[in-house]
């Protein structure tokens, strides 16, 4: 997969060297390129906004700057991806959906915004999602950019050591949030890790870590028990 993001402060994309971001890059399975928006301006200030019409606080993003910025970058496999506190939720699924996709640009807004034209012109031409990452405002659009590139690259197949991690996690193909991890050592600060998890008995592992999710679940995030599909549930899940 490719992904290119686009910013006015490319330094800001610099964790993306790291972790497993950074490996799955240094081998090849992810191609990210950061580009800096000012490269695509023409003015010696190398200016990328300018006051709204209609008036009102802040400045907004050019359209003719960003146009020149992804006419060279987008393919005719491109989503382009506009990250903007009114934009659609993005989720595990929006994660899972976009982790089949061969090109991503992120084109990362900063002051009030990027000129609402160029989501209208570039969906004449690629796919065009403009995603939020929930219900606040931040100064800029790079903290959603290294939240999509992260969420979207461990799902690439070898990004992850162990594919069957991404089986059981929250917002995972059952719909429940994780049950509670424990490690090494047993007993911490007068706290005991569950006699079960030490029992070695697997079919009651899988049990309790079924009820320990199911309960958090229900306790933390009502709205996603809520959704489970009830022909999925066991006998014992509803006696819960
Ligand atoms: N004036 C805009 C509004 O009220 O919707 C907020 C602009 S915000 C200060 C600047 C940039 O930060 C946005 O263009 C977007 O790229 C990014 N941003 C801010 N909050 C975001 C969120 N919740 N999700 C995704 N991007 C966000």
């Amino acid at each position: 997969m490719r992904i290119d993001v686009v910013s006015i402060f490319p330094e800001y994309l610099a964790p993306l060297d790291l972790s497993l971001v950074g490996k799955a890059r240094a081998s090849g399975l992810l191609d990210l390129r950061v580009h800096d928006l000012r490269d695509s301006t023409t003015d010696r200030h190398r200016t990328v906004d300018d006051t709204p019409f209609g008036g009102g606080a802040g400045m907004v993003m050019r359209p003719d700057v960003w146009g020149t910025a992804l006419d060279g970058l987008l393919g005719e496999e491109t989503h382009l991806l506009l990250p903007t506190p009114s934009g659609e939720l993005f989720t595990q699924r929006t994660a899972e959906s976009l982790a089949r996709e061969s090109h991503l640009v992120v084109a990362c807004g900063r002051y009030e915004g990027i000129d609402a034209r160029v989501a209208e012109h570039y969906r004449e031409r690629v796919r065009v999602t403009e995603i939020s990452l929930g219900d606040y405002v931040l100064n800029g659009g790079e903290v959603a950019a290294l939240v999509v590139v992260e969420a979207v690259a461990r799902l690439l197949p070898g990004v992850v050591g162990n594919p069957q991690s991404l089986v059981e996690e929250s917002h995972g193909a059952a719909g429940l949030l994780e049950y509670p991890v424990y490690t090494k050592p047993p007993a911490w600060a007068g706290l005991e890790v569950p006699d079960v998890l030490l029992s070695g008995h697997h079919a009651r592992i899988a049990r309790w870590r079924r009820d320990t999710a199911l309960e958090r679940t229900a306790a933390r995030r009502p709205d996603l028990v809520a959704a489970l599909p009830v022909d999925e549930l066991d006998a014992q899940d509803l006696a819960l």
